[in-house]
């Protein structure tokens, strides 16, 4: 059984703060400092350009994606790290699309990411006019697959109300009429089992610095069905994903197996980081993380009914049909996140006017709830939010 007290316990906390925006960055291990100094010192520091060998630099990404693999419900060998997301997005959506030559569809929905939806049309823009980026509502996906389709480009959690897509019946439906997969992980690792597996995913892809706290600019991640990784190829022909990097050859020969999707130098500090990150998933069950941050988000949900009334849930009052994140919508949603953050409640805002709260069991616990909901409660009953600086926009919302 996991022990969310002792997690708790290897995480930084702020002083007085309750940290409620996990899903946008995680709080920092203090297994992540510590190895990323004895990076810098003991091995950079120490060893120099020697450390690509000697301390195992080269071989990061592939490992890293091994240990995080099963917090996703992939196979070892399946999973590789590096660059960020946005360059994942476009490395499985290519790779994708090469394997359904014949079709000019990628099929994604107006809740996605802005981010993939803009890698998504670059690509389309590089492609024959012919190529389409088709755009429908959540609830409209199902139908909208047909034989047009080439790929399903998905996040699983909305970013916004944490609506949590049915990657197993999507994923279905999509190999039904011949399309392939590719779901976007941002806001379901770490925070859910995926079990890319046993749903038959074809491409997956997602970041390490929200729910799995491998800190700020931290490698992003991509899978690939062991079907498809010997005739799936990279767009992104970068040498580290060679067979043969050090033989600088003139001509490019992909590496056998989920090395080929690795593209340049790994970010060799932040892959530091995350190993740090991932020594905490030693000892918890996903599953159990899970079922914890329903217990909180119910929590969460049904004291702001009694607190905050005037605060509309935006995400699905079914757990079952959200992930880790609990959104409300409000008219008065950017200054009151502001007086919030400023009242040591750290929420974020997204435009036009919802205000998310991340859940993130590793770290929080019943009692961060309730104080959240009590201060939440105050600053609206006594409209503190209304006050000029709270009004100012900052850059990140
Ligand atoms: C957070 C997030 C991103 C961010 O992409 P980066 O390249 O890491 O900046 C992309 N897509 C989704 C769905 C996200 O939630």
């Amino acid at each position: 059984m996991s022990n969310f007290d002792k997690t708790r316990e290897q995480f930084v906390i702020p002083e007085g703060q309750v940290y409620l925006v996990g899903n946008s960055l995680g709080l920092m291990p203090k297994g992540a400092a510590k190895r990323v100094l004895h990076t810098i010192e003991a091995e950079w520091g120490t060893m120099a350009v020697k450390a690509w060998n000697n301390a195992g630099w080269m071989d990061q990404p592939d490992k890293l994606g091994n240990r995080l693999a099963p917090i996703i419900g992939a196979a070892a060998d399946t999973v590789t790290t590096g660059d960020t997301l946005s360059i994942k997005v476009f490395q499985a959506l290519s790779s994708a699309m090469a394997l359904r030559p014949k079709r000019r569809v990628i099929l994604s929905d107006n809740g996605n990411f802005p981010t993939d939806l803009y890698m998504a049309g670059g690509l389309v823009n590089l492609l024959d006019s012919d190529y389409e980026l088709r755009v429908v509502n959540p609830e409209e996906v199902m139908d909208a697959l047909d034989e047009d389709v080439a790929v399903l480009m998905l996040t699983q959690v909305d970013y916004r109300t944490g609506r949590l897509h049915d990657m197993k019946a999507l994923t279905k439906r999509a190999h039904d009429v011949g399309a392939l997969t590719v779901w976007d992980l941002a806001h379901t690792a770490g925070a859910m089992a995926t079990d890319l597996a046993s749903n038959n995913a074809d491409f997956a892809i997602g970041c390490t610095y929200k729910f799995l706290n491998a800190g700020p600019g931290s490698p992003a991640f991509i899978y690939v069905a062991p079907h498809l990784i010997e005739t799936a190829s990279s767009a992104l022909s970068g040498w580290l994903g060679h067979a043969q990097p050090f033989a600088f050859e003139p001509a490019y020969q992909p590496a056998v197996g989920i090395r080929k999707f690795r593209v340049g130098t790994p970010s060799v500090l932040a892959m530091a980081s995350l190993d740090a990150a991932l020594d905490i998933w030693d000892d918890i069950d996903i599953n159990d993380v899970r079922a914890r941050s329903i217990e909180l988000s119910e929590l969460f949900i049904t004291e702001m009914a009694k607190g905050c009334p005037s605060l509309t849930l935006a995400s699905p009052s079914d757990p079952h049909k959200r992930g880790s994140q609990v959104s409300f919508t409000c008219d008065y949603g950017y200054p009151l996140m502001q007086a919030l953050i400023a009242d040591g409640v750290l929420g974020d805002f997204r435009a036009p006017d919802i205000v998310r709260f991340g859940i993130t069991p590793l770290y929080l616990n019943e009692g961060d709830i309730l104080q959240a909901v009590e201060q939440i409660r105050q600053i609206v009953d006594a409209k503190s939010w209304d006050k000029a600086e709270f009004h100012a926009r900052k850059a990140v919302t």
